[in-house]
């Protein structure tokens, strides 16, 4: 028995779509460290990346909880959503805090899938998970803002014709509240890598296409500044907070992915004359795993709800995202045992899968970060930093 599935129509459609793109599918392109084109060109054509976007700009104009379903199953399929579920959480930013113009500049063309803003640039070297103390400066000159510094670990920018920037614009030690004086930038990727960007890709454990940027006086026109300057932390917040329900759906996905996997496998592989699921060394981890499974699918669900209800969802956003994360952690290392030795033979697309689903209790914000939100904003207990 599993939580009653929203969008059962959009499920399926996904489901039916991700189909089209099986395991080999996945496992070529983690043999070329290369990016999944054909597979996010069908979810574009298909108008899945464009499920949050309001229909009066050409999207389907649905809420965060259809949003949740899609991704869900591109990962309960054993895809990964990572390649452009970005799109559906940065677009927010822009629709939010974006002028009239903006919004009809860039929206129906994201929605078409002619234009695509899949990366945001948080995350540097020095500053780590602080964001206050970023040190990327836009500095206005007449109708440019130049953009000096440097992000690490920003996904896709090599893929994305857009990109949504957070960059200081006056000093922290000037700012009343050290969250102030940061401001987003609108950066087209198309104009400036090479004018002042530079992008290094950085190889990682599983086929990510994370990058870092370098730039060195990049001019960016005035009038890409989503939000009024010095409150780009304010703007980024809601979309911080729909990345991380919509991360956890990819987290139950892939969690209800490794279960019926293991479960399966349980069912089928015989030692010792029997199944081995009918041990109950076996079947109590799998069974375990389920139960934290549908938990977190019910705080994911909860969150997305109070999100779409226009509530503040900030901490519900947090509570989802570390148990969804840790229940697919939990099914991944559970389906890894059930297998024996096949779970590490790459063929079985369990290994690849158990690499991908360990990156999110640390991206997007790491587990230590949630529980520090969780302890301070609602249990009352006294800020460490
Ligand atoms: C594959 C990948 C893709 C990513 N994509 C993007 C992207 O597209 N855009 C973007 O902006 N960022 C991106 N990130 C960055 C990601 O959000 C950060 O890596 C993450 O937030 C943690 O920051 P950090 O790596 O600097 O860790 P740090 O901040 O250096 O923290 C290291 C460890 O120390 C812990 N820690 C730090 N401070 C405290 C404290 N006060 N109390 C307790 N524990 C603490 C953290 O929990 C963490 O476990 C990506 C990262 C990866 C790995």
């Amino acid at each position: 028995m599993a939580t009653e599935q929203a969008y059962p129509e959009i499920r399926e459609a996904v489901a039916a779509l991700c189909a089209r793109y099986p395991g080999e599918y996945w496992r070529g392109l983690d043999d070329a460290k290369a990016y999944p084109t054909e597979f996010v060109q069908a979810l574009t054509d298909a108008g899945f990346l464009a499920t949050l976007i309001p229909e009066e700009y050409g999207g389907a104009g649905l809420p965060l909880e259809a949003g949740c379903a899609v991704l869900e199953e591109v990962h309960r399929s054993g895809g990964n959503g990572a390649a452009c579920h970005a799109q559906m959480y940065t677009m927010g930013t822009l629709l939010r805090h974006g002028s009239a113009a903006q919004k009809q500049q860039y929206l129906p063309a994201i929605a078409d899938g002619s234009l695509r803003l899949q990366a945001f640039a948080v995350t540097e070297p020095t500053s780590g998970t602080d964001t206050s103390r970023i040190r990327t400066r836009a500095v206005r000159d007449g109708d440019d803002y130049v953009v000096s510094g440097q992000k690490v670990f920003i996904s896709r920018t090599e893929h994305s014709d857009l990109m949504i920037l957070l960059a200081r614009t006056t000093p922290r030690e000037e700012c009343a509240k050290h969250t102030d004086g940061m401001s987003v930038l609108l950066v087209d990727m198309r104009e400036a890598r090479g004018n002042g960007l530079e992008i290094s890709p950085i190889d990682t454990v599983m086929n990510h296409a994370s990058t870092e940027l370098f730039f060195d006086e990049l001019r960016v026109p005035a009038a890409n500044l989503v939000g009024a300057e010095g409150q780009g932390f304010r703007c980024i917040l809601d979309g911080m907070n729909a990345e991380r329900i919509l991360i956890g759906a990819e987290c139950i996905g892939d969690a209800r992915w490794f279960t019926e996997k293991a479960s399966a496998y349980a069912r089928e592989r015989e030692v010792f004359g029997r199944p081995i699921g009918a041990n109950q060394g076996v079947q109590f981890p799998i069974a375990r795993a389920h139960i934290q499974t549908e938990a977190a699918a019910l705080m994911v669900q909860h969150a997305a709800r109070l999100y779409d209800s226009g509530q503040s969802a900030g901490s519900e956003a947090n509570m989802a995202k570390l148990l969804a994360s840790e229940a697919a952690w939990a099914a991944g290392d559970t389906c890894v045992q059930t297998y024996g030795g096949y779970g590490f033979a790459r063929d079985y697309d369990v290994e690849r899968k158990f690499r991908e689903t360990r990156l999110y209790q640390v991206a997007p914000v790491s587990t230590n970060l949630i529980l520090s939100h969780i302890a301070t904003r609602e249990l009352d207990l006294p800020r460490s930093f």
